[in-house]
């Protein structure tokens, strides 16, 4: 709509017949003549219920998403706006902060002796990246199942978010971060829990994991226990987003049991042969390396790093949510590994593997909780919007109930969060292992149990909406059918 024109509303009133039908919404006039009959609710519904030719605002948002007015293949449809009327929403998402109560972490939003200037303008720049870069291109792959585009993970290299997600550290020295908003040195884990928080508000669980998920637990075990000519070989081509490398534990005979693995590590001259399976490992179906842990003949674990190559097999697992993941099946059959790619001395493997999962719980529980706020912020608006028994769903005091006890969960677990947080920048990562292990994995089944709550009452707000894959409901129902993975 390049040149808006206006229409008073007796001009709008004169074309309500099934051959020349517009309505109004939010003071834009639209023409659905030839839309009317591809309504995916119905042509009567246009015709038949007072619509046609008169302002269908309430009716309107009582039935769709605010975005959808917004998407090219029915903004085209828009005319010209009502005479004196004021479009009154702006595209879906694009203000700077969310309007919606409590659609930002307080500490953010007012005063905290946490976040400082560049953590508020870190937050914008990465809410306009996934916005403009990731929303999109995760609304199509969720949903397709291919992984993500390589255009977003050159993006986000661009950026240095891949190597931002992996926590502060020498990695991202000499880097510019965000554009130069926050320096390396300044760069702390209240920036990488906004980037968790921004990237949950695309509401595609399998698609962020597809993202890079197993760079972010695959990776630091290089990082912090990767020879020189092994990080050499492969650090760079994964923070510039050209591969990917993935954490490989897990097997069919053990996944919460670390030490109970049988994947067999065999000492040959200069290195290991390697043989066994892995199941459900992120990324495993497109991933260029493998970070993982075998056992020895003596029973110890030692932790190697695997290119794909000859022996080297995957296939998909179906899970709960997107193929966009990538979750394999792994197979190794007499795959040799030089001693180059061991990670860590002697047979420590378990310490190099375990080593990584405060930060790994740091990312699920910011994660989760960046999920939990979105999902608020959806059911605040759908109650405004939706009418029962000729009222605001809002004004029921059971639906208003619920949502303060969502509301409730959401910001408790973000503040001690952010306890926590503070208490890790401020801990070695000896201190942190004696002291925090314990709290944060409270904190993770604290969250994620609270998740599940939060789920079943969007759910029962949201009615039938809440478990159906498109239209108002369907973040409701991702969020849903997609939880558990977090917990
Ligand atoms: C989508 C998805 C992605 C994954 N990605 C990866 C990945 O990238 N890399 C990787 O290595 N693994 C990955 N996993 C595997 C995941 O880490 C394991 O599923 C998890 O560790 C649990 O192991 P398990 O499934 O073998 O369950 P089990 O260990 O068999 O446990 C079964 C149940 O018993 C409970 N349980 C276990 N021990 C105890 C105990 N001592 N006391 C009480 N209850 C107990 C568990 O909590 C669980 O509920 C992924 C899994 C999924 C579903």
């Amino acid at each position: 709509m390049s040149r808006p024109t206006s229409f008073t509303k007796e001009e709008v009133a004169k074309h309500s017949s099934a051959n020349d039908l517009w309505i109004i919404v939010d003071s834009v006039v639209y023409d659905l003549t030839k839309f009317s009959l591809v309504h995916p609710g119905g042509r009567s519904i246009l015709l038949e219920h007072d619509t046609a030719g008169k302002d269908a605002t309430e009716a309107f948002f009582s039935l769709h998403r605010q975005e959808v007015l917004h998407k090219p293949q029915y903004s085209r449809f828009a005319i010209g706006l009502v005479e004196g009327g004021t479009v009154i929403l702006g595209p879906h998402g694009q203000a700077d902060l969310s309007e919606v109560p409590y659609g930002e972490p307080m500490g953010i939003q007012y005063h905290s002796p946490y976040y400082k200037e560049s953590h508020k303008e870190f937050q914008l720049a990465m809410r306009k990246f996934v916005r403009e870069v990731v929303y999109p291109d995760a609304q199509v792959r969720e949903e397709s199942g291919k992984p993500p585009s390589q255009s977003v993970l050159t993006a986000m290299a661009e950026m240095n978010i891949i190597g931002m997600r992996l926590g502060p550290g020498k990695h991202l020295a000499g880097r510019i971060l965000m554009g130069g908003i926050v320096k390396p040195e300044e760069y702390d884990l209240f920036h990488e829990c906004i980037i968790w928080q921004e990237l949950a508000k695309t509401h595609a669980r399998g698609y962020n994991d597809g993202l890079g998920a197993g760079t972010s637990i695959g990776l630091p075990p290089v990082l912090n226990f990767g020879t020189e000519t092994l990080k050499n070989a492969i650090v760079e081509d994964i923070l510039s987003g050209k591969k990917s490398i993935c954490l490989a534990v897990s097997e069919a005979f053990a996944g919460s049991d670390v030490a109970g693995i049988r994947c067999l590590a065999r000492p040959v001259e200069n290195g290991w042969i390697v043989n066994g399976t892995k199941k459900w490992i992120t990324n495993g179906t497109f991933a260029h390396y493998f970070t993982v842990a075998c056992r020895t003949d003596d029973g110890k674990i030692v932790a190697l790093v695997l290119p794909r190559q000859k022996g080297v097999s995957t296939r998909l697992i179906h899970t709960s949510y997107s193929p966009s993941a990538g979750t394999a099946f792994v197979e190794f059959n007499n795959v040799f590994v030089p001693n180059e790619n061991q990670l860590g001395a002697g047979r420590d493997g378990l310490h190099v593997i375990l080593g990584n999962f405060n930060h790994e719980r740091f990312v699920v529980i910011a994660w989760s909780i960046g999920c939990q706020r979105a999902i608020v912020e959806e059911c605040l608006r759908y109650i405004t919007q939706r009418t029962v028994f000729g009222k605001p769903l809002s004004s029921q005091s059971v639906i208003r109930a619920k949502l303060a006890a969502m509301i409730s969960r959401t910001e408790s677990c973000q503040s001690w969060l952010e306890s926590i947080i503070f208490q890790m920048q401020n801990m070695d990562y000896n201190q942190q292992a004696s002291h925090l292990a314990g709290p944060i994995a409270l904190l993770k089944m604290q969250t994620t149990r609270f998740a599940q709550d939060t789920a079943r009452d969007a759910v029962q707000i949201f009615g039938g909406r809440g478990l159906t894959k498109s239209g108002m409901g369907k973040f409701i129902e991702h969020f849903h059918r997609t939880l558990l993975i977090d917990t």
